[in-house]
Formats: structure tokens, C-alpha cells, sequence
């Protein structure tokens, strides 16, 4: 079911929209300023966002833009009639849509079927994503590495560790950037960590296929090596 988070300040249409959406088989969340409405988008994890652009605190285009530096969900902004100015700066600010209240149900219904069509020739057109780094392949869509042909099973953070290092192949990268990258700023704990989680992968591909990948830089880190 397609999730659609609803941000905006005016109760009455807020709750008209979450009817009228409901009732086409969306699951609705509503938000009634910007501030929650950022807070809903990263624990709701909508597919589509309605985007009010007068809301109380932060207004719509803040929201846009600091969802924007996250995700390329669609986002319609919904703009009071006369706000043309507003308009242009809503689909600069990243918007890929905008609707002038008030607006007919159907209308919006149309915008949303054609966002679903885009997202559909999207993700058909969508190549692979394949890292290949001599007999390794790691695919992304589907989180799956393999040597040669063989599953390889890693762990959450094991194949993040991989990724990192494939897609940055041939680079050296220190602990330091590991960290930071695949485990986080605010990551609190030993820094051998990196070293420990390089050694698990060692033995998971290195080891057992006999092959020599992830190479050691002492003193500076460590990269994935697809010349010879
Ligand atoms: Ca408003």
C-alpha cells in the first residue's frame, strides 16, 4: 500500500484529503506543521509527500528542502491561490509538483496516478546494480555478493563494509573514513573495530576463495584492489 504523508496546517482539509485518500486504498499520515512533518517523514517512511507551503514554524519550501537532502520522494506542494512567485520557488526548492487550493479531489488523484507511472518506468529502466571486482559480484538491488559464482553470507554491517570498499576500489581508505562512512559520526567504541570487521571479511572471501582483495596500507587503511 502506498504511504502518503500529509503536512498541513489546516485541519479541515487535512482531514478531507486523509478521507478522500483512505478510501483510494492510501495509507495516510498527517502532519500539522513542518517540524513533525520532517519528524514523520523519516519514521513513517512515506512513498509521497502533500507539502503545505504556509505552515506555522517551518514553512513547506524549509520542509522541501531539508527532506530533498535525503530522498527523491515525490513532493507536491500545495500553494494558496496567488502565490505564483511562491510557486516557482517550490519547484526550485525541489518540489516535483504543485497544486493552487482549492483543488478538486480528482485532480489530485490524477497527480498521483502519473507520479506512480513515473516511478513505475523508473524502476523498469533501472539498471542493474552490479560491482564486479575481479571474481567478486555484489549486487545491490538485491544485497547479494558472490565469489565466482558461490553466496557468500555476510552480516548487516559486514556488507556495508564491502560495499564502502567496492565502491571506492582501487583507493586506499583510512580507518577514519571507514568509521565515519559505515558506521557513523556518532559512532562510540573502539576504533579496531574497522580492523576486526576487515579481518571477518578476510576470512570470508579472501580466505576461502584464495584470492588476495582487500589490501593493507599500514599505518594509513585499507582498499579493494581490481588490478593486478
Ligand atoms: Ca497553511
Amino acid at each position: 500500500m502506498e504511504k502518503i504523508l500529509i503536512v498541513e496546517d489546516e485541519a479541515k482539509l487535512a482531514r478531507f484529503m486523509e478521507l478522500e485518500l483512505t478510501h483510494e486504498g492510501y495509507e495516510v499520515f498527517i502532519a500539522e506543521d513542518g517540524r513533525k512533518g520532517i519528524e514523520m517523514f523519516f519514521e513513517k517512511e512515506p512513498d509521497i509527500i502533500l507539502l503545505d507551503l504556509m505552515l506555522p514554524g517551518l514553512n513547506g519550501l524549509e520542509v522541501c528542502r531539508r527532506i530533498r537532502k535525503e530522498s527523491d520522494i515525490p513532493i507536491i506542494m500545495l500553494t494558496a491561490k496567488g502565490e505564483t512567485m511562491d510557486k516557482v520557488m517550490g519547484l526550485d526548492s525541489g518540489a516535483d509538483d504543485y497544486m493552487t487550493k482549492p483543488f478538486a479531489i480528482e485532480e489530485l488523484l490524477a497527480r498521483l496516478r502519473v507520479i506512480a507511472r513515473h516511478k513505475l518506468s523508473r524502476q523498469a529502466s533501472t539498471p542493474k546494480n552490479i560491482i564486479t571486482i575481479k571474481a567478486l559480484e555484489i549486487d545491490t538491488d538485491k544485497r547479494s555478493v558472490k565469489y565466482d559464482g558461490n553466496e557468500i553470507e555476510l552480516t548487516k554491517r559486514e556488507y556495508e563494509l564491502l560495499i564502502y570498499l567496492a565502491e571506492n576500489k582501487n583507493i586506499v581508505i583510512s580507518r577514519e573514513q571507514i568509521l565515519n562512512n559505515v558506521w557513523g559520526y556518532d559512532y562510540i567504541g573502539e576504533t579496531n573495530v574497522v580492523d576486526v570487521y576487515v579481518r571477518y571479511l578476510r576470512t570470508k572471501i579472501d580466505d576461502k576463495y584464495n584470492v588476495k582483495l582487500i589490501h593493507t596500507i599500514r599505518g594509513v587503511g585499507y582498499f579493494i584492489k581490481d588490478e593486478d
